[in-house]
This record gives structure tokens, C-alpha cells and sequence, in this order.
């Protein structure tokens, strides 16, 4: 297995395709778990103070989890289901973290029985949802932040303003609940450090407020949207935790610090293999069509990000447009993307770094299949 490692991208798409090619049925996503160790204790030493907390929904392989967990990490979740995963594989509720701020009466419940007690919250109307089903649930409050720099901004959605802010305080200690905590999220693949700094200095002024207010605070999470670098170089983890563990000395040394890494964990990890089933010339530009797509796990791909990818084909490398399998036309994933212009009907190529929101987010649509996980 180490072997693979010190081959190149080419080659290791020319040694799957001697193992796999012959028998190829459909897409399939290796995740290699030594990469997942690497990842998570890499976070770890560049910030010691924080403790990880997997967002579960950049990837809920159960094996995924089990090997994070094996790693100190514990985890974030959004729905029942990504709780039940991690219930069914003996995480302890005490640490996980329900950090999705709009949550259904049925799930706060069922969270709470579990044993869960964080609770995200952005809106006083939420923060009167938990107080009334849940009265001794720990809160933690989520700004809203610049999410300047990043690939995909979360603060459309989420976050209360200050004002907004001001009222949650003010309800949760009318209502007598335990708002503790703080958090925020710069936005996912975050290419500007500094918005950890606005975010955690920020929480700072909160935790101000908070205290006037007569609340003690006791968390600060910094929330997830650690980049990798995909295709041009981005701020390494260790300069990101330069910035993190400057402003964290402005925070008392008896709050717990988490974050939510999902992406940055997990994405390195991922190798995902398919097939082109079709090309073609359409208006003057060339289509390549793989047998998935948006639906299919590439989802990402339209989102601008550029996985490197690798081909075995013959030719000086042309711009394609690249779409997926399905009947729609939301299912076109690149409108020009350089790959060798030989490629044809059969070949196979090899994404990398695929390991985050990828068989996360697929789904059978027009009966094409999910990618395999294949656990290395
Ligand atoms: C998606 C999400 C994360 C993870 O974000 P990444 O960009 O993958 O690190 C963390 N926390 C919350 C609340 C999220 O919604």
C-alpha cells in the first residue's frame, strides 16, 4: 500500500486501471486513511488549544468517522441521521456538537434523549424553541461573519447580527437558559486567514456582552472552512493557526475552544475514479461526458473548485466542457476544463483530493449509480 504514495499522479491512475479497468462497472472514491491521521494531526499540533470537531457532513462514512475518531477528533452534526452514525460507532454524545442553527422540535428532542446538549442558535425564535423542550441545553450563539475570500460563503443563511445578537442574549436570560458559548463560520475553502481573526475577535466582544448580561461564557468555536490547496497553493494550516493562536490569547484561558473542520480533514484523502462514456463537438467547443457528474459526486466541480485530474490519454491538453451522465442540464460540471484532447469513450480518469462533500452529496438521480467507497 505504501507504494502507491510515491507514485505519480499517472501512475497510479496506470496501476488502478491494471487492477480495475478490465472489470469496471461504476465511479468509485478511494479514501486513504493514513491521509485522514495526517490531516488530523496536523490540525492538531498547529493549534493545540483547539480541539477538532469533524462537520460530519463533508463525509458520513462511518469508516471515515471511525478513523477520526480513533484520532482524538470528535464531531459536529446537522440531522438525526449523522447523530445515529455516530451513536451506532460508540461516539460519547457528550461531545458532539448540534451546531446546525435552524433545527426541527423532533430533532432537538431526539438529540437532547441522546444525550446531546450543545445547541447552536441564531435567532431568538430558536433560542425560545430549546428553552421550551430542552431547558438545561448548553447554547451557543452563531454571528454572522465576513466570509470575504471564500469558495462557498455561509453567511447568506446563517449568523445574527449584533443587534440580532443583542435580543438572543436578552431572551436567553429572561428565559433563564444556559447561552455559554460562541461561534462563527468564515465560509468553506477560506482563502483569507484574517477572517478567523474578525470572527474570534468578535466572539471576544460577545462574551462581553454576555457577561454584563450576567452569563458566564465557556466556549468559543471557531467553526470549519480550513482550505486545501486543490490546484494553486492556499494558506497552509500552520499559517492559518499563526493568526487563530495570536487572537486566541485575547480569549480566557477557561473557555473551551473547538473548531469544525470538514473539508481540510478529509478532502486530501479522496481519489475518485470514473469513466468518459461519450465526447463530442457541440458549437465549436469539445464535450466530454463521464459517467458522473453533478449528481454523481462531483457536485464540487460546479462549484468552481478544480480537483486535479489525471488522464492517460494521448494529446496537448484542450479546454472541455465536462457534464455528467443524467437528462439535465444542471449536470454540467466544467464549462472549460484542459484535459488531453485524445480523450474518447472508455478512458478512464482520476480526480483527486475528492474526499470532502463528494459521496456526501451524491444521489441515484436518473438511475445512475453512487460511487463505491473503497476504504484504503
Ligand atoms: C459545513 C460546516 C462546517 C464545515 O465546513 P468546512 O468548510 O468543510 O470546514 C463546519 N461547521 C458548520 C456549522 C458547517 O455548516
Amino acid at each position: 500500500m505504501n507504494s502507491r504514495v510515491n507514485l505519480s499522479e499517472a501512475g497510479q491512475l496506470a496501476l488502478w486501471q491494471q487492477r480495475h479497468g478490465e472489470h469496471y462497472s461504476q465511479p468509485s472514491i478511494e479514501i486513504d486513511r493514513a491521509i485522514l491521521r495526517r490531516q488530523a494531526r496536523r490540525f492538531c499540533r498547529a493549534m493545540p488549544r483547539v480541539e477538532p470537531h469533524f462537520a460530519v457532513k463533508a463525509n458520513p462514512h462511518p469508516a471515515v468517522l471511525a478513523t477520526l475518531a480513533e484520532e482524538g477528533v470528535f464531531f459536529e452534526i446537522a440531522s438525526k441521521k449523522e447523530l445515529d452514525t455516530l451513536l451506532d460507532m460508540g461516539a460519547d454524545s457528550e461531545n458532539i456538537f448540534y451546531s446546525n442553527p435552524i433545527k426541527s422540535a423532533q430533532y432537538i428532542q431526539y438529540a437532547a434523549a441522546k444525550g446531546v446538549c450543545w445547541f447552536v442558535v441564531d435567532s431568538v425564535e430558536e433560542v425560545e424553541k430549546i428553552a421550551d423542550l430542552v431547558p438545561q441545553a448548553k447554547l451557543y450563539l452563531r454571528l454572522h461573519t465576513s466570509n470575504k475570500g471564500s469558495l462557498i460563503e455561509l453567511s447568506s443563511k446563517f449568523g445574527a447580527f449584533d443587534e440580532e445578537a443583542d435580543a438572543i442574549i436578552e431572551r436567553a436570560t429572561a428565559l433563564g437558559v444556559d447561552l455559554c458559548g460562541v461561534t462563527f463560520h468564515v465560509g468553506s475553502q477560506c482563502c483569507n486567514s484574517d477572517n478567523w481573526r474578525i470572527g474570534i475577535e468578535a466572539a471576544i466582544r460577545c462574551f462581553e456582552k454576555m457577561k454584563n448580561a450576567g452569563l458566564t461564557p465557556e466556549l468559543l468555536d471557531i467553526g470549519g472552512g480550513f482550505p486545501v490547496a486543490y490546484e494553486a497553493p492556499v494558506a497552509t494550516i500552520e499559517e492559518i493557526a499563526t493568526v487563530i493562536n495570536k487572537a486566541l490569547l485575547g480569549v480566557d484561558q477557561s473557555v473551551r475552544i473547538i473548531a469544525e473542520p470538514g473539508r481540510y480533514l478529509v478532502a486530501e484523502a479522496g481519489r475518485f475514479y470514473c469513466q468518459v462514456i461519450g465526447s463530442c463537438r457541440r458549437e465549436g467547443r469539445d464535450w466530454l461526458y463521464l459517467d458522473s457528474g453533478f449528481y454523481g459526486g462531483l457536485l464540487e466541480l460546479k462549484e468552481g473548485l478544480h480537483y486535479p485530474i489525471t488522464s492517460l490519454s494521448e494529446g496537448e491538453p484542450v479546454p472541455w466542457v465536462i457534464a455528467g451522465p443524467t437528462c439535465d442540464s444542471v449536470d454540467i460540471c466544467s464549462q472549460s476544463y484542459p484535459l488531453p484532447a485524445g480523450l474518447k469513450a472508455g478512458d478512464f480518469i482520476m480526480l483527486n483530493y475528492v474526499g470532502a462533500y463528494s459521496n456526501a452529496c451524491a444521489c441515484e438521480f436518473n438511475g445512475f449509480p453512487l460511487p463505491e467507497v473503497v476504504m484504503l
